[in-house]
């Protein structure tokens, strides 16, 4: 589902946590996203589509049954204040994470997404007077966690490593290494998720990142490229081999073809070719 969200990022040039955010309240629907915005811009449709709207005067909670300023979801449900603030509290403080990251309505026939501006207003204003600071810092780092999760599905998302950074990136498959908006290069490799270390394969960075560890104090740090020098590639499979000690007969360790350092290009023996 997150899938739709890095494109339609780049082809409206939003960023991808608000595409995340209007696809989340659009029910994913990413052709409703494209024409709202389109249609009505994107702060107007922002608004219609996630912001809880004031109603006039004073109404009859539909929860409590208490007369009361109601405050009205996007689908038009409307509730009292702090109805909807403990909708928004039960979940957090039973630590249902699926259920805090996914809530719906205050309607219980209702599946229009609670978003996390709803969250962000009514816990916010509550923690003024003290209280609910804790609960929304959970609910922050739950949706992001959740928002990462869902983002890993398809492998164009990425949470910025970076100390203090809490941004999720999109990025194109098809390079090596991406930016944050904080200044961070990283590698696109979630598996690797080191600092950018292109053209280096990920194997190799992280090979010199252990030479570099294993030198240090000895004051000669090897280059990248140096490291990839004493790292070759397995003439038959492509697995990277060391360089071996003394003499250049090499035996890959993943598909056991033997070879020669030097020149790669043959197979070697023991006695036979060492150069
Ligand atoms: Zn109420
Ligand atoms: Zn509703
Ligand atoms: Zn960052
Ligand atoms: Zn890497
Ligand atoms: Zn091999
Ligand atoms: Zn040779």
């Amino acid at each position: 589902m997150a899938a739709a969200a890095g494109p339609l990022a780049a082809e409206l040039d939003l960023e991808v946590d608000t595409a995340l955010e209007l696809l989340r309240c659009n029910r994913w629907d990413a052709l409703a996203v494209r024409l709202g915005v389109r249609q009505h811009g994107l702060a107007a449709f922002r608004r219609r589509c996630r912001t809880m709207q004031e109603g006039e005067g004073e109404d009859e909670c539909a929860v409590c049954f208490e007369d009361a300023p109601l405050l009205r979801l996007g689908c038009g449900h409307d509730a009292c204040a702090e109805c909807w603030t403990g909708h928004l509290r039960a979940p957090l403080e039973a630590g249902d994470r699926a259920a805090a990251t996914r809530l719906t309505c205050i309607d219980g026939d209702c599946d229009v997404p609670v978003g996390s501006d709803v969250f962000e207003r009514l816990l916010g204003a509550a923690a003024e007077g003290g209280g609910d600071a804790e609960l929304l810092d959970k609910y922050r780092k739950w949706a992001r966690e959740e928002w990462v999760r869902e983002a890993r599905d398809d492998r164009r998302f990425a949470a910025c490593p970076a100390d203090g950074c809490d941004r999720v990136v999109a990025f194109d498959r098809r390079l090596m290494s991406v930016q944050c908006a904080c200044g961070h290069q990283f590698c696109t490799n979630l598996a690797c998720g080191r600092e950018a270390h292109a053209p280096l394969p990920c194997i190799l960075f992280q090979k010199w990142r252990m030479l570099e560890d294993k030198n240090k104090g000895r004051g000669h740090g090897l280059s990248p490229e140096m490291a990839a020098l004493m790292t070759k590639l397995c003439p038959n499979c492509r697995t990277p081999s060391d360089k071996p000690e003394g003499c250049n007969y090499v035996v890959c360790g993943m598909c056991r073809h033997s070879w020669c350092w030097d020149c790669g290009t043959h197979n070697s023996t023991p006695a036979g070719v060492c150069h």
